[in-house]
């Protein structure tokens, strides 16, 4: 855990979040500013700067963080209308926040463009 990192300080419970779903390598909250009806962050548990640093997670923990991801995806009823999984990584993707995280993004019609 970083003392600095805003996610690791919500993984530990020490900043708020409206938790959406967890496993023993991942959370799941909804994003402070939601850009789509659902907007959740899955965060790894443990402290990753971002898709970069992936390999430094075990093939497990990556199988686990992205299962929740599908998981709740469909636990919310998004697997017939459809939803966006998308992560930022680096300056020019916008990133803000440097730990691992994926937007999932669903409930209206997402834009053809990415940017
Ligand atoms: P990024 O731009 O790094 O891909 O995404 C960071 C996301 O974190 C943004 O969508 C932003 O709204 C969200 N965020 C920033 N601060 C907080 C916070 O304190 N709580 C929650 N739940 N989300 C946050
Ligand atoms: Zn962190």
């Amino acid at each position: 855990m970083s003392d600095e990192c805003l996610f690791c300080r919500i993984v530990a419970g020490e900043i708020p979040a409206k938790l959406a779903g967890e496993n023993d390598a991942a959370i799941a909250f909804h994003d402070i500013s939601p850009q789509a009806p659902v907007h959740l962050l899955i965060v790894p548990r443990a402290h990753v700067s971002g898709l970069r640093a992936i390999g430094s997670m075990s093939d497990q923990n990556v199988h686990k963080m992205l299962s929740l991801a599908a998981d709740l995806a469909q636990k919310l009823g998004l697997e017939e209308s459809g939803y966006r999984l998308v992560t930022n990584d680096g300056p020019d993707s916008g990133q803000t926040v440097f730990h691992l995280h994926w937007h999932l993004l669903g409930g209206r019609p997402m834009t053809a463009e990415f940017a």
